[in-house]
């Protein structure tokens, strides 16, 4: 087996903590993004030393989860987070350990890991840690819980969706006796927070598998999670992954893919349950309610959607309709990127006149200022070029002013 290139930073504090006499390795998802040949985004490092004594060996740290031995060290103005090796204690509510404590034992903190690919250490002096056998899992492209996966399941039900959005992202087989156990626990699922839930099917979503992202609901996790969102994809499952494949890998996009068929006077009370930001939520609120329209993909019509929705609605909108297959999207899209460039007028503070100077020109202030500034916005929206101070002028005083 390959040896694994760590950022100097990590090799330095694992080297600085084995010369106090403590054992330190990386662990997790680096050391398995290592062996499948991705770059890993984070070094997670595991050690036999206190959270006390990384503080005390190292002058730039912070806490993070002290209670589950997490202390956050500062080299070079990077952050890497050392954990004491530990044992979690029984799980109350399929989801925490009651209580944690630590352990000079790498393998018994390798024990408490969710799936065996997880479940590997490695430093350059001894190599690899895996007595699970993670390696050969990872080259036969296996996911499997670490010991009993029921037992590992029935501990903390994250784990079942944490196995499928693992498979969606490595596209790697989830172990028969594994899989068994996720199906035969998947109502346990209902123990876990809205927020794990969003941050795992984000992921799924993300990943964009064809063949994997359908194990949400083939497992029985999606009937669990909202039965309402399951009932409503029913017979359209593969079609919706097929989007979802094809969709750009936004969040509102991939959302608004998979409860198109929600009804508009559900959708708030399906998204609220995921809790997203209010951003995030007004977006698939109002994807949803226009996305059985057809696209029409003439520079006005891009406009007028531009400027009804906003402009970020509208990239999501056709992109949405682009992966539903509408042949008018990707035409729309680019007049989009277009229209944004010339800087067309789509919005009233785009106009070349104002509310103030319809107000000079003798209009009283008021509601028909606004429905003035209306009229003209619509005119601009249909032709650009009469967005000119003294064309406006001249309509309003010829519509408006009684001369
Ligand atoms: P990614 O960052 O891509 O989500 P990761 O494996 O690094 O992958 P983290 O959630 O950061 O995911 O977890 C780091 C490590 O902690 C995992 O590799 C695993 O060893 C362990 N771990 C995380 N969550 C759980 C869990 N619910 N049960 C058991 N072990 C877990």
């Amino acid at each position: 087996m390959r040896k694994i290139d760590m950022p100097p930073e990590a090799e330095y504090i694992i080297n600085k903590l084995e010369s106090k006499g403590f054992k330190s390795y990386i662990v997790g998802g680096c050391v398995r993004d290592s062996i499948m040949g991705i770059k890993p985004h984070d070094y997670d490092i595991t050690t036999s030393a206190k959270p006390e004594d990384v503080k005390k060996i190292f002058s730039h740290t912070f806490d993070t989860g002290i209670k589950h031995g997490t202390v956050t060290v500062v080299i070079n103005k990077k952050n890497y987070e050392v954990t004491t090796f530990r044992i979690d204690g029984d799980y109350e509510d399929f989801r925490h350990p009651k209580g944690v404590s630590f352990t000079s034992d790498i393998n018994k903190d390798l024990l408490r890991r969710d799936f065996t690919m997880n479940a590997i250490a490695y430093n350059t002096k001894e190599g690899y840690i895996d007595i699970f056998g993670g390696i050969d899992d990872i080259k036969n492209k296996i996911i499997r819980g670490v010991g009993s996966p029921e037992e590992r399941f029935r501990e903390d039900a994250l784990r079942m969706l944490r196995a499928v959005r693992f498979s969606a992202q490595t596209d790697f087989e989830i172990e028969t006796e594994t899989k068994k156990a996720l199906i035969d626990n998947v109502y346990l699922i209902k123990n876990i927070s809205a927020e794990r839930i969003r941050d795992e099917l984000i992921k799924l979503l993300v990943s964009g598998n064809l063949k994997k992202i359908p194990l949400l609901w083939e497992t029985g996790l999606l009937e669990q999670i909202s039965k309402r969102l399951y009932d409503s994809i029913k017979n359209n499952e593969n079609m919706i992954a097929l989007q979802l494949n094809m969709c750009d890998k936004k969040i509102p996009a991939l959302f608004a893919i998979l409860t198109q068929f929600i009804a508009p006077k559900d959708i708030k009370d399906e998204l609220y349950f995921y809790k997203f930001d209010n951003k995030t939520l007004e977006q698939i609120i109002c994807i949803n309610s226009i996305i059985n329209k057809n696209v029409l993909s003439d520079d006005y019509n891009v406009r007028l959607m531009a400027s009804n929705i906003g402009v970020d609605n509208a990239y999501i909108f056709y992109s949405v309709k682009m992966a539903m297959g509408d042949k008018n999207a990707d035409e729309a899209k680019n007049i989009l990127y277009k229209i944004i460039e010339r800087n067309d007028c789509i919005f009233l503070k785009q106009m070349k006149i104002t509310g103030k100077d319809i107000i000079s020109m003798g209009i009283p202030a008021g509601k028909r200022v606004g429905e003035i500034l209306s009229y003209l916005l619509n005119i601009v929206i249909r032709t650009p070029e009469m967005n000119d101070y003294d064309v406006l002028k001249n309509i309003v005083i010829k519509n408006f002013i009684n001369i």
